[in-house]
């Protein structure tokens, strides 16, 4: 079967290559892979910046963004033909992880398909472990290998909505900075819940993100001609912040622009080690006098992806299409190599598998 690989720790490493299909141990299922969405880490393992091959080999299969369909089951619970998304960390030993929240890991021997010490899902099949696959209804097909990055989305936002309700005042002001997949995903979760929504990039309000934004009856923001520590003068108390732009100046400016009682999430990963200067009594004080909550969110477990899909069902009964709309490119996996590199206007790259 084809696959789509790197060597990790090596840039212009990615190609296509051929192996074997993978052999069903007792208990497993054989999985066929539809469709696999492109995301940034997938971009920086590519380019050389982390990545680790399962142990022994000196390869890595790339993808953990994935919708695959049963094809051959000795398991009761799924049919042939059935829609299924694959969880992505695969657990340790540790109290967390022994209790199905490997997302919150405190050892950090985890594994991860297509990122670290596991395959990943570019490539035709693959044989799974039940517990590590979610079921997903027909009726979500052609959007369903969002449920990942929605798993990622729903796990920080619905943490950032119980920090809120630790007193009674309604959330007045949600923002979202970058609207990329993730922070369009994030968009149409804070709409869902109703809050009042701004959504912030550096692209023209016409361009695509921008009418994706305002389509759900959020307000566009161009980060080019605005000041981020200045939008609450504007916008008003900023209640909750997702950081989903991976930019470190950014997620520090949005820790100045935060409410009285706000709530930061930060989604996106910066992976440089870019130096920035800041008034740490300024910003010491502001958030112990505005009783501030700064977070880092990361990975999801099966609960999130279970809540993912019901979130893409909901997002698709409210807004018909627009998940869709997210996919700006569809490539077969003959174009893997393609794949990795995106153009600024792309929001979500998926391979689809035949
Ligand atoms: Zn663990």
């Amino acid at each position: 079967m084809k696959a789509g690989a790197v060597t990790p720790g090596q840039r212009y490493s990615a190609r296509l290559i051929e192996m074997a299909l993978p052999s069903v141990e007792l208990g497993e299922v054989m999985v066929r892979v539809r469709e696999v969405g492109i995301d940034g880490t997938d971009i920086e393992i590519s380019g050389g910046r982390y990545g680790e091959s399962p142990s022994g080999q000196d390869f890595l299969i790339l993808g953990h963004e994935a919708l695959g369909e049963i094809e051959d089951s000795g398991n009761a619970k799924f049919k042939k033909g059935e829609l299924v998304v694959p969880i992505v960390r695969r657990p340790d030993s540790c109290v967390n992880c022994l209790n199905g929240q490997y997302d919150m890991c405190l050892e950090g021997n985890y594994k991860e398909c297509g990122i670290k010490g596991l395959h990943g899902f570019a490539r035709e099949h693959i044989s799974e472990n039940p517990k590590f696959l979610v079921m997903v209804p027909a009726s979500l097909r052609s959007i369903a290998v969002l449920t990942e990055p929605m798993s990622i989305v729903t796990k920080g936002i619905d943490q950032a909505i119980e920090f809120h309700h630790r007193y009674s005042n309604p959330v007045q002001v949600a923002l979202v900075l970058g609207a990329g997949s993730l922070g369009l995903l994030a968009t149409a979760f804070l709409r869902v819940q109703n809050f009042n929504t701004y959504t912030l990039d550096i692209v023209p309000k016409s361009s695509l993100k921008g009418q994706l934004v305002e389509a759900l009856g959020a307000t566009y923001l161009n980060g080019a001609s605005l000041s981020i520590p200045e939008l609450p003068e504007q916008i008003g108390n900023l209640d909750i912040i997702v950081e989903a732009t991976g930019n470190s100046t950014v997620a520090f400016q949005a820790m100045t622009a935060l409410g009285r009682n706000g709530i930061l999430c930060l989604m996106g990963v910066s992976t440089g080690n870019k130096p920035l200067e800041i008034c740490a009594d300024c910003l010491d004080m502001e958030m112990v006098l505005g009783n501030k909550v700064v977070f880092g969110t990361v990975s999801s477990n099966r609960s999130h992806f279970e809540r993912a899909v019901e979130l893409l069902a909901s997002i698709e009964r409210n807004w018909p299409q627009w998940l869709s709309k997210l996919i700006t490119r569809r490539l077969r996996i003959d174009e893997f190599t393609d794949a990795l590199h995106p153009t600024p206007d792309n929001i979500k790259t998926v391979i689809q598998l035949l």
